[in-house]
């Protein structure tokens, strides 16, 4: 397996680097797998003049699976809009078109008080939220903000076509088939014919998926179960916004954004794997931010992109053991456990 490794600014750097050194320990152990770094962000228009190079473009392409750190700071936000970091980031996920956004939302146990739940509804919970990335309303047309008949008309417009719907859907019902086998599409159907459709279609594809409980949820009563019930639900799947709003509001049932990984994948599960946070300026350099946000990536990576359940799971169980041990960075730490850095 071909990794392209990214680590981009801030504690990206930080982070990533415990990140490889836990593939080099899988590595030693006879995981294949060759890693090749690549800038992106911030050090990449300080270095070419772009946040998205032609190096790292050539190396991205022909790689299995992108691990990146996060991008940007303070630095770069005075420059013109098409030269910040983040632009390198839109782009290098445009580039490999990663239309499935894969985000968990695993409470530890050791980290119960961390929730903003009470721990007996969100003990065990497990979640994984399927977002297509790629369409719906960010990037349908006719858009803009307009003056017409004298007034400001702001408009976007909710676009999938059956094709998008079909693949993402795919995505969750197999993401599904190697979980529980129950899969949520979550949807606003009695008011959006965009979202009627996408019934439709996860409807269609079911059949090719008999051994997965498909069901379906509106939006609103979604964003209610989340807090009220969170643990009903195994897979989510749902369009780029109510993705986007869904996802971050599961993310804190879970505690620290420290601990939650990702995964953008494409057509044929190439994939870019990274944290849910960014390169964290406040706490750069100073060797205390969270790796196992990356740590976890990584796994995601061996799972998606490399097939490997196993080395994913050895990952994973590592994870829990170092917080079985009570051992915490600063965002997780509290009374009664042991402070330690990012390379501890
Ligand atoms: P971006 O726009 O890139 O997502 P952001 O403004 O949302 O960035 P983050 O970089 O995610 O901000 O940081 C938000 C807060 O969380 C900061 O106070 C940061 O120090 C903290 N934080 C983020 N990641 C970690 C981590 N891995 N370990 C510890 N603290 C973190
Ligand atoms: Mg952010």
């Amino acid at each position: 397996m071909k990794i392209c490794v990214l680590p981009g600014d801030g504690i990206g750097v930080e982070i990533i680097a415990e990140a490889v050194r836990v593939l080099d320990a899988l590595k030693s152990d006879g995981l294949k797998m060759e890693m090749e770094y690549a800038e992106l962000g911030g050090c990449a228009v300080d270095s070419t003049g772009s946040p998205y190079p032609e190096a790292t473009q050539k190396l991205a392409r022909a790689a299995d699976a992108v691990l990146l750190g996060a991008v940007g700071g303070p630095k770069w936000d005075v420059l013109p809009r098409p030269q910040r970091p983040e632009r390198g980031l839109l782009g290098i996920r445009k580039d490999l078109n990663l239309f499935a956004n894969l985000r968990p939302a695993v409470l530890y146990p050791e980290l119960a008080n961390a929730s903003s739940l009470k721990p007996e509804i969100v003990s065990g919970l497990d979640i994984l939220i399927v977002r297509e990335l790629t369409g719906d309303i960010y990037f349908g047309e006719p858009r803009g903000i307009a003056v017409e008949d004298g007034k400001r008309v702001g408009r976007n417009t909710m676009i999938y076509n059956e094709d998008e719907i079909r693949r993402i859907g795919h995505v969750a019902f197999k993401s599904a088939q190697k979980r529980n086998k129950k899969l949520c599409s979550v949807d606003k159907m009695n008011v959006l014919e965009t979202t009627q459709l996408w019934r439709d279609v996860m409807i269609e594809i079911s059949s090719e998926y008999p051994d997965v409980e498909l069901s379906h949820m509106l939006v609103d009563n979604c964003a209610m179960q989340l807090v009220r019930a969170p643990k009903q639900f195994d897979v989510v799947v749902t369009g780029n916004m109510f993705g986007d709003i869904l996802s971050d509001e599961a993310s804190m049932l879970t505690g620290s954004i420290g601990m939650l990984p990702s995964a953008s994948l494409d057509q044929n599960n190439k994939g870019m794997y990274e944290p849910c946070h960014g390169s964290a300026p406040d706490i750069a350099g100073k060797g205390v931010a969270n790796p196992l946000a990356t740590i976890l990536s990584a796994a995601m990576m061996l799972r998606y992109s490399g097939n490997n359940e196993a080395a994913a799971v050895r990952i994973e169980a590592a994870v829990k053991k170092v917080l079985a041990a009570g051992l915490r960075t600063g965002d997780i730490w509290e009374e009664g456990t042991k402070r330690v850095g990012t390379r501890e």
